[in-house]
């Protein structure tokens, strides 16, 4: 067996966790990724018969019913996973239809996956059904965006064409738009189908007044996905306040679908 430490899917959500951190987007325990790994990819670091313990979900997700997962641990901090991912992170695999996990590696100390996990095992779901190559769910509390759910209109065609107006880039990068989610409690199987919902139209869910969910291929697209909503969002807010003496129009955002090749969502760049 390799050593897991060594394997591309976790370093590489080391390398995310802490520069999420580094962003300001995680602050103490704030913010979880999971990431769907390929069974073959983890056997040549794990036996995978090897069940360490069962947690329980407190959900069902038929859809995802073996599939393997690496999550971030409930409780823990961003910043302390590159100091110890086996404490930090977690690998399980979905058993009798997802309401079960089983853990394979990691939560050394009998901790479990994030308090967030019915989000993001029901956006996994809504994600694959659409696109098969989807890979990755990330939460976290993006300062601009966070602060923008506060003064701007939560229409979500409202809230896109304001972001599309932000930076030339935009609407190249999330052509779907975003969703938003109007305030629910956190934690409950009630949000994760409410944003599993609006994970089946926009890779990027805007939870008002707690931050956003982002979902991807791989770690790079998504935190991308994030990182150019976020940066939309922090011009939105040193401009916002100030007489604007032009913008992005809807011509020239149509200009741009027309150099770039990409679609804006059906009916909200009229
Ligand atoms: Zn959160």
């Amino acid at each position: 067996m390799k050593d897991i430490l060594t394997a591309p899917f976790l370093t590489e959500l080391v390398r995310t966790c802490t520069n999420m951190y580094a962003h300001g987007w995680d602050e103490r325990n704030g913010g979880n990724i999971s990431v769907l790994l390929e069974e073959g990819d983890l056997a040549e670091y794990l036996d995978l018969r090897q069940v360490l313990r069962a947690i329980p979900t407190g959900f069902s997700a038929p859809a995802l019913d073996g599939k393997y997962f690496l999550v971030t641990g409930t409780g823990k901090y961003f910043k302390n996973v590159q100091y110890d991912p086996a404490l930090n992170l977690g690998i399980v695999r979905l058993a009798d239809g997802a309401q079960r996990a089983e853990l394979l590696w990691g939560f050394r100390d009998g901790g479990r996956f994030t308090s967030e996990f019915p989000a993001h095992m029901m956006s996994h779901a809504a994600r694959l059904s659409v696109d098969p190559a989807g890979r990755v769910v990330m939460h976290c509390h993006p300062n601009n965006l966070l602060a923008m759910t506060y003064v701007h209109d939560l229409d979500e065609k409202a809230f896109t064409r304001t972001l599309w107006q932000m930076e030339t880039e935009c609407i190249i990068v999330f052509p779907e738009g975003v969703n938003v989610l109007p305030w629910m409690v956190c934690g409950t199987n009630e949000i994760g189908r409410a944003t599993a919902e609006k994970m089946k139209t926009a890779r990027l869910v805007v939870w008002a007044q707690h931050g956003i969910y982002g979902a991807g291929r791989d770690l790079d697209e998504t935190f991308g996905l994030i990182e150019t909503a976020e940066k939309a969002a922090e011009v939105y807010l040193k401009i916002a306040h100030l007489p604007w003496k032009q913008t992005l129009t809807v011509e020239n955002l149509h200009a741009i679908e027309a150099r770039f090749g990409v679609k804006a969502r059906e009916g909200w760049l009229d």
